[in-house]
């Protein structure tokens, strides 16, 4: 749960920083028992309200008090049910008649009140809220803020039984069905009496000088406020700490790299003359940007520790195999590593055909090989016989000693955890180039990356046509497969999308064979249908994308594991089923595997009825049709969605950041990487950890 300054620790997975055993906590503050003490030291909890709190997450003090106010209520006119109009937000009084409920397609669950106030009748209607439905008995008096829409009058925030008047500015947290809004708002007014006197973990100077208010007065501002100002205020402050905290931990990830050592490598010679020969387009003037940015890396003496960032299908992996080449033609190794088996087995694809041609030797190492077949391998890179070496990240970090590793290139970084990371940089340190194809607002990138020297791959190859996106309804989806066949008989490809999000890997596995049955005897009759989803074993998978891959399999029905990497220029359309159920990262990610080529590619989403969308379903299919711009779309989906969840956010480790607003608090962000870096220059970074995480973190020694 919510986690202080002080013991913040770096989620596993966090780009490029290790988290430390602990935070110690800071000796200036005096009493921090007070914030650790369990729940069960406030008045009047016992072990009901205790259990009830636990479902919350809320164990400790502190947890209550950085439990973050979604939002606050504001007073806002009551009226009477007659007089609701438009979608004017209201507070309205009345009685429960009775109640429904309902799930939508979307599995949505809709339950709903008819209210009466003696003016008049309303439905009011919430959603995912079945445990209401017992507390909603007819007879039952409600206050109810919301606003009427196509939904009938849809409850924002609530009030059952006695009614009591929405205080100003009233906290409103996330609560449970067990502990109401009010409980908890109690519950916290008293753990902010417990920890009035509580120390401050950031030097008094910053503090004043980034005009912060003192963190125990941003508590009271965060869940007392007088004004919304004051809790904005204090929210600020909350978020500067949890923004330094990562900050420092990037600028001593940083320094600690500084001191790392790696070989230079010689100027690129004709290996790579030779590479650009081969290639059957000419680079970009972006891709040529990015390279001549890792020549100007691997000269250097410190290891290259850069991100190479660039929406699906802009030509990466054509940049990356550089940087490999440029290993290999020093005489050294290289080693690609994928999140996934499949991602690497389509890596390895891609680049065999290339490394043939120019004599270097590839190889890849996955789970599917024989004991011995893999001990073979090994030996070949242990010997330096395999100049480049493709595997999963876990599989090369664990289980391969290379020879003379010069350059790593680490795809979807942010999928990785840090300690594989890590281990990798120890030691030999070698050129790391991460690749990632998931936008990244700059605020999100300052965060997760600040540490890295950022390429980015802004336009894609010229001679792309932008992807037609369409969204189309369930009733319509018999024209979607028309078009697709219309492509298959032209001698193009295609991809069928199928998933259930939120069942296993194995339910979602029958489904996807269900329905590539399904398609074989119905819509794609006439066609050869290939299915590909994660529970297919290595070999079956890598035969299947060959033969998708040589024009033998006409469709692939698959699950998400086609997100990634899969590069089929001749498939140049694609339906997503149930389009309503994927994250807007995700549909972007899938949509990257057509558009590949120079032909015109579509993306046809299909979902079910529109009035059963989720609003925010309605809006990221809305998103996708209306621009194919993967910048654009993270900050829509920033926007759709709030900070915090964002794109890969959960691997990322940003979901940690309770008070911090990306998109807002950008400046915020720049003063805290500002404060870190300027320590780090002054060489207090040491000093400045030990002051404001607290403990004895040793920076200079490693
Ligand atoms: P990414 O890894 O960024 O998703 P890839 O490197 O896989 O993109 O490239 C996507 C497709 O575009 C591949 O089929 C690749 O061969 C092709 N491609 C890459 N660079 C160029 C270029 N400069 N001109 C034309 N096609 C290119
Ligand atoms: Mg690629």
């Amino acid at each position: 749960m919510a986690r202080a300054l002080t013991e913040l620790r770096l989620p596993v997975g966090f780009a490029g920083l290790e988290p430390p055993a602990t935070w110690p906590r800071p000796r200036s503050a005096p009493r921090p028992e007070a914030l650790e003490a369990g729940v069960e030291t406030l008045p009047r909890v016992g072990p009901a309200v205790r259990g009830r709190l636990a479902k919350l997450g809320l164990r400790t003090v502190r947890d209550l008090l950085w439990h973050r106010p979604r939002r606050y209520e504001r007073p806002i006119e009551e009226k009477a049910i007659r007089d609701l109009f438009g979608e004017v937000e209201a507070v309205i009084e009345g009685v429960v008649l009775d109640t429904t409920s309902r799930r939508s397609r979307g599995r949505l669950k809709i339950l709903t009140a008819r209210v009466s106030d003696g003016t008049g009748e309303i439905k009011a209607t919430w959603f995912n809220q079945p445990w209401l439905e017992a507390q909603l008995v007819p007879g039952t008096k409600v206050r109810l803020r919301g606003k009427p829409n196509r939904y009938g009058f849809q409850v924002e925030t609530y009030d059952l039984g006695e009614t009591t008047e929405t205080a100003d500015y009233a906290p409103v947290y996330p609560a449970s069905e067990a502990l109401a809004q009010k409980q908890l708002r109690a519950l916290v007014g008293a753990a902010l009496e417990q920890v009035r006197a509580e120390g401050d973990a950031l030097p008094a100077s910053l503090a004043t000088s980034e005009r912060l208010p003192l963190r125990a007065d941003a508590l009271v501002a965060l869940h007392r406020p007088r004004s919304p100002d004051e809790a904005e205020r204090g929210r600020r402050r909350l978020a500067f700490d949890e923004l330094l905290v990562l900050q420092l931990a990037l600028a001593r990830r940083a320094a600690e790299r500084g001191r790392l050592v790696a070989e230079s490598l010689p100027d690129a010679g004709a290996l790579l003359t030779r590479y650009r020969e081969v290639l059957p387009f000419r680079l970009t003037e972006a891709q040529d940007r990015a390279i001549a940015e890792i020549d100007r890396d691997l000269a250097r003496t410190t290891p290259m520790q850069r991100l190479l960032q660039g929406d699906v299908g802009s030509g990466k992996t054509v940049v990356a195999l550089y940087a490999l080449l440029r290993a290999v033609e020093a005489d050294r190794q290289g080693a690609m590593m994928a999140p996934t088996e499949v991602l690497a087995e389509q890596h390895f694809l891609t680049i065999e055909g290339i490394c043939a041609e120019l004599g270097v030797r590839v190889a890849l190492l996955t789970s599917a090989l024989t004991a011995k077949e893999h001990a073979n391998v090994r030996q070949l890179i242990a010997s330096g016989d395999v100049q480049i070496a493709v595997g999963t990240h876990a599989l090369i970090q664990k289980e391969v000693g290379f020879r003379d590793l010069a350059v790593a290139v680490v795809d979807e970084q942010h999928r990785f955890g840090v300690e594989q990371r890590s281990a990798l940089a120890e030691g030999r340190s070698p050129h790391v180039l991460h690749m990632t194809a998931t936008p990244i607002p700059r605020t999100l990138a300052l965060t997760v990356y600040g540490d890295l020297s950022v390429s980015e791959i802004t336009a894609p190859p010229a001679n792309r046509k932008a992807i037609v996106t369409a969204w189309v309804t369930d009733d319509r989806s018999s024209e979607a497969y028309e078009r697709l066949t219309r492509h298959l008989r032209d001698g193009r490809q295609a991809y069928v999308v199928c998933a259930l999000i939120e069942a296993s890997e194995l339910t979602v596995a029958r489904a996807a064979e269900d329905e590539a049955e399904r398609l074989r005897r119905a819509e794609l009759k006439d066609f050869r249908v290939g299915c590909l989803h994660g529970r297919l074993k290595p070999p079956e998978r890598r035969s299947i994308m060959a033969d998708f891959k040589a024009g033998e399999i006409d469709v692939l029905v698959a699950t998400t594991v086609i997100e990634v990497g899969v590069d089929v220029p001749n498939a140049t359309i694609m339906i997503v089923q149930e389009a309503d159920r994927f994250g807007l990262a995700q549909l972007h990610q899938l949509r990257g595997r057509v558009g590949r080529g120079a032909q015109q590619s579509y993306c046809l989403l299909v979902s079910g009825p529109k009035e059963e969308l989720t609003d925010v379903a309605h809006d990221r299919l809305e998103a996708m049709v209306q621009t194919s711009d993967g910048f654009e779309l993270a900050e829509r989906d920033l926007e759709i969605r709030g900070e915090g969840q964002l794109l890969g956010a959960r691997q990322s480790g940003l979901s940690d950041l309770h008070f911090t607003r990306l998109r807002q608090d950008t400046a915020l962000l720049e003063r805290a990487r500002d404060v870190a870096r300027s320590l780090a220059d002054e060489g207090e970074l040491a000093v400045a950890v030990e002051r404001i995480l607290g403990g004895s973190e040793h920076i200079g020694d490693s």
